[in-house]
């Protein structure tokens, strides 16, 4: 029997399926027949929340411990979520309003928060935080009534399990030596438990509709989480041909392993820059693994998502300082603070804007709200003697703007220097070209700065008017426009024509069918997300993608 699904995390699985079903929803959500003591339920609940915030982290502390950054993150959301001040005085008011027990208030609390992300039927993203939502109101409910769920960390080898779903907090228990892939029944391909298998080296392969009542016990499966089939019982031939592919699979992640420390040259000889995108202090174990030359890009406004208020200047300090230090010798570029547009911060309090990716965000923001981009640059400076650190300032449209930044860099120097607190003698200050107008006269701005980096994320959304991500115009948000390569081809010329390096650390930088023409116009540096590297390395050096031309199709 064959079944399909959605590819998750690719290779090939062979063995035996361990079925796991999942007991959701030890409440009710409904009211209580008779009385109950509210005072006794509130206790009971701030208990089992206690309970949970302990166990979610040990799960965090583990994750880090074994170097699995993107479960370590998603379980840290869950202790956000479960803190939550509306959740919890939610299910409060039901208990002494209602008078319904705690497992009861707290399934109903948590209900109505994930109704409301599950709602938004046009952003998948959104929809999967309805889940993390639910899992954490689970994992709450199941503490209050002793209900107990399958154990998934003490499995045989070769085990493929196979579920409804599987939750970010069961995939965090799961017994890493002996698991080698997973099905699910839901679930997408941005979904969390996706993302995790990625990052821990697991087949997957979710959303297979009906899959899992079709499998039984102890049956053996084979997964192909490239393509997203699941084979049950395979024959004698079918068995063979996978083990031929799954042979060549891990065959070619070996090569692609030895080549991530091989330095990247191109067949004429030019030494190319690969490097990391990253967004948390995490993600840099995964850059170094898969060999980034260095970190292109550091997001830190992810630094300040997920939590209650904005992280201080200590704070900041010590993980610029874990990332320069992990990265040796080797740049980390970190760019100040790009909240604003898609990425709000709702305990800033920021206004509401009527066009965001048109208004206060990034570069403008800081300088409207000094002290949210002193606190950084200070964090910043002061991190710079514990590695390589370069500068980089986003959204920039104007040589003005980049004089104002550098002058805003020159007070904080001069005021930890008056502290007596050090910093490297000299840090690089580069720009983010996103704006075409920034593209259009970069040939001014090159005099201002010490390097370029194309984010072609903006730059293709405001050259050819269509929104990032707005699925209504999908088809016309497409990088390889002519526009956008033309403003792509004149920044690079600008930054050499003035000695100066070029890099890109939007998507693009890391399409297979785009390297050939970003090599041909003379890009330096090309940053993407780590897992991607060496496959790009293997392009740049063997020449193994086909060019594509200028404009015709989206991407
Ligand atoms: C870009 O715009 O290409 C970019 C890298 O920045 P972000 O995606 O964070 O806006
Ligand atoms: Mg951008």
């Amino acid at each position: 029997m064959t079944l399909t699904g959605i590819p998750a995390s690719p290779g090939i699985a062979i063995g035996t399926a361990f079925l796991f079903y999942d007991e959701t929803e030890a409440g009710t959500g409904n009211k209580t027949i008779g009385s109950i003591d509210p005072y006794a339920e509130i206790n009971k609940l701030e208990e089992a929340m206690r309970t949970v915030e302990r166990e979610l982290t040990g799960f965090v502390e583990k994750s880090k411990n074994v170097g699995d950054a993107a479960q370590a993150d998603i379980l840290n959301s869950h202790i956000y979520i479960l803190r939550d001040p509306e959740i919890v005085s939610e299910a409060k008011r039901f208990i002494t309003e209602e008078k319904m027990r705690a497992e009861d208030a707290y399934t109903a609390a948590i209900r109505e928060t994930a109704e409301i992300f599950a709602g938004m039927d046009d952003d998948p993203y959104l929809q999967e935080r309805a889940k993390d939502i639910e899992d954490v109101g689970n994992r709450v409910t199941r503490k209050l009534t002793g209900v107990q769920t399958q154990d998934l960390s003490n499995l045989p080898p070769n085990t493929i399990v196979v579920a409804r779903e599987l939750k970010p907090s069961d995939t965090a228990t799961l017994d890493r030596n002996h698991v080698i892939g997973f099905a699910t029944d839901t679930g997408g391909a941005t979904s969390h438990t996706a993302i995790l298998a990625k990052a821990a080296g697991l087949v997957a392969v979710v959303g297979a509709g009906d899959m899992s009542p079709q499998i039984k016990n102890g049956e053996m499966l084979i997964l192909d989480g490239t393509y997203g089939i699941i084979i049950v019982n395979p024959d004698s031939a079918t068995l063979g041909s996978y083990k031929e592919k799954q042979t060549a699979h891990l065959d070619r992640t070996e090569y692609l392993k030895k080549l991530a420390q091989l330095p990247c040259v191109t067949s004429s000889g030019k030494r190319i820059i690969l490097a990391a995108n990253i967004g948390s202090e995490q993600e840099v174990e995964e850059a170094a693994k898969n060999g980034a030359d260095a970190i292109g890009l550091f997001r830190t406004e992810f630094l300040y998502l997920d939590r209650d208020s904005a992280p201080d200047e200590e704070e900041q300090f010590l993980i610029y300082k874990f990332v320069l230090e992990r990265m040796g010798n080797k740049p980390v570029i970190v760019r100040t603070l790009d909240i604003g547009g898609d990425k709000e911060i709702p305990y800033l309090g920021l206004p509401r804007e009527e066009n965001p990716f048109l208004g206060a965000r990034a570069l403008r923001l800081c300088f409207m709200y000094p002290e949210i981009f002193r606190t950084q640059i200070r964090a910043l400076l002061r991190a710079s003697v514990f590695g390589t650190l370069e500068i980089m300032f986003p959204m920039v449209q104007s040589v003005e703007e980049i004089e104002e930044a550098k002058k805003f860099l020159g007070d904080c120097k001069h005021e930890l220097a008056a502290e007596g607190k050090g910093f490297a003698k000299e840090i690089r200050v580069g720009i983010m070209i996103e704006i075409p107008a920034a593209a259009i006269i970069s040939d001014e701005l090159a005099r201002h700065c010490d390097f370029f980096s194309i984010g072609t994320n903006d730059l293709t959304q405001y050259t050819l008017a269509a929104d990032r991500g707005n699925k209504a115009v999908a088809k016309l948000y497409n990088p390889f426009h002519p526009a956008v390569l033309k403003l792509i081809k004149t920044t690079i010329d600008s930054a050499h024509k003035h000695g100066i390096p070029c890099g890109m650390c939007g998507e693009f930088a890391g399409n297979p069918e785009a390297i050939p023409l970003l090599l041909e116009y003379g890009l330096d540096e090309f940053s993407m997300s780590a897992a991607l590297i060496p496959a790009t390395k293997d392009i740049i050096m063997n020449g193994e993608c086909q060019k594509k031309e200028p404009g015709n199709s989206s991407v």
